[in-house]
């Protein structure tokens, strides 16, 4: 483990003023870990405090400790919390009942382009499994459904690279809106949070 110099927690510090604990993804049944570990690594690079994931349900646990997770998250799951759910639509339903919009990745006769919604707000981003996307209860159930418009000879794209296209759009707005530029986190938070990454 990182020796806790005044540097080191002085970047402690800097990361966790720039948190924005009201971006958030949720992962429905994203079973390959490599997949899981590259979303996280997004999810920190553009300031996500936590998380969600439905582990996918072939009895699997969610594999956080794995070697393929391990290599290309980077390390990220050690600064971005994955918070487990029994299912999607309860997840949904439980992050709009925390005042987070869901923007279900998903194409529906509602869907509209992912840079039309307004990431500003409170937003929780759900991402589906790579055979079946995401589930059509839950995509009902989510605020709107988003798509990244695809113009070619493959239908979809993987995965991760769907949530990073999104998160940085997220990030984009955000910035515009100074929303890196002050702490979003509360004092209180700030400092729990500095505590457990510096001794974890
Ligand atoms: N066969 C699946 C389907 O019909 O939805 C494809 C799933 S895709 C490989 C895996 C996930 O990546 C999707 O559930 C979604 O979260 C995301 N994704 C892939 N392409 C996308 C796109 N063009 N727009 C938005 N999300 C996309």
């Amino acid at each position: 483990c990182a020796v806790m110099t005044p540097e080191r927690y002085a970047k402690i510090l800097r990361v966790l003023h720039r948190r924005q604990p009201t971006l958030t993804v949720l992962m429905d049944q994203v079973n390959k870990p490599h997949n899981l570990s590259a979303i996280i690594r997004t999810c920190d690079a553009v300031g996500v405090l936590e998380a969600h994931a439905v582990p996918p349900d072939d009895g699997r646990p969610l594999e956080f400790e794995g070697h393929a997770f391990e290599a290309t998250s980077g390390s990220a799951h050690k600064w971005v919390r994955v918070q487990r759910h029994a299912d999607a639509v309860g997840a949904v339903r439980g992050l709009q009942a925390r005042g987070f919009q869901v923007l279900a990745t998903h194409l529906s006769q509602r869907s509209v382009d992912y840079r039309d919604a307004d990431y500003t707000r409170p937003t929780c981003v759900l991402l589906g499994a790579e055979k079946w996307g995401v589930n059509d209860a839950a995509a009902e159930a989510a605020d709107a459904n988003i798509v990244i418009p695809m113009y070619g000879m493959v239908q979809s794209l993987n995965v991760s690279v769907a949530a990073a296209t999104i998160l940085f759009e997220a990030q984009r707005q955000r910035l515009a809106a100074g929303m890196y530029a002050a702490p979003q986190l509360s004092p209180d938070e700030l400092r729990n949070r500095a505590f457990e990454w510096a001794y974890p």
